[in-house]
């Protein structure tokens, strides 16, 4: 089983999105079910899918940010999941990257997803253009942002987005300063922008002159082969991780 936040033995510490703090969830499911349960961070799950099957298989080093309604991330280094002993850890999405700026979930202001999660992005756009909020990832992009960008060029919309590209952009720098991955894969709602110009856009800020200290060899940056389904793909593969919890 998958879950977003942050995961000890089994218990979720704390997960901001879903509003949950120190729930044994697996405590809760065995009062119901007999046969063994295991549950990991979602990101980690659907990093470890890519690293075996998908985008980072013929990588050693790599970053996998997860952009949903959160950002959730994992590091591959030397072809292992890295691992904190206390935590999840890897909490890419609550990086402070504006000082004083939003709040987030978590408590803390001014974090990653706060500005540059699929969320983030679909409250800005939706609120550009007074419609209902509730949209999903793949409709966000296939009709609003393809319609209203390069069909319609609505100014406003084009702005949001750019804006969220630039926090997107400096968030992603920060990770390449940090690890220096080889490969860089955006899972999550996010993959459904592969081969979009919105991805085209991303790319050159990314890549633009002195975006990131080390120029001279910068990472792939691709979108998750198993786009959204990376977590659950991830999920099934973790009796073959190497920490289990039951
Ligand atoms: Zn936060």
């Amino acid at each position: 089983m998958h879950l977003p936040g942050t995961i000890s033995d089994g218990v979720i510490v704390k997960a901001g999105n879903l509003g949950i703090r120190k729930f044994d969830l697996i405590g809760e499911l065995k009062k119901y079910f007999s046969n063994p349960i295991y549950i990991r961070n979602d990101a980690k799950c659907a990093a470890m899918a890519e690293k075996i099957y998908g985008a980072m298989r013929d990588y050693s080093d790599g970053v996998f940010l997860t952009l949903g309604t959160g950002i959730g991330g994992a590091v591959i280094m030397d072809g292992k999941l890295l691992e904190p002993k206390r935590y999840s850890g890897f909490e890419f999405g609550h990086m402070t990257i504006n000082k004083g700026g939003r709040l987030c979930s978590c408590g803390k202001r001014g974090c990653f997803e706060t500005y540059a999660s699929i969320k983030a992005l679909k409250i800005k756009i939706t609120e550009t253009l007074n419609i209902d909020c509730d949209i999903s990832g793949q409709y966000l992009r296939e009709v609003i942002l393809k319609r209203e960008v390069f069909e319609e060029k609505n100014e406003k919309v084009i702005k949001e987005l750019d804006l969220f590209l630039d926090y997107l952009s400096v968030g992603i720098c920060n990770l390449i300063d940090i690890f220096e991955p080889e490969i860089i894969v955006l899972g999550g709602s996010f993959a459904y922008y592969k081969g979009n110009p919105i991805f085209d856009m991303l790319l050159k800020k990314v890549y633009k002159p002195k975006a990131t200290f080390n120029e001279g060899n910068p990472p792939k940056i691709v979108t998750a082969k198993f786009a959204n389904d990376a977590g659950i793909i991830g999920a099934t593969l973790i009796n073959d991780l190497n920490r289990l919890y039951n």
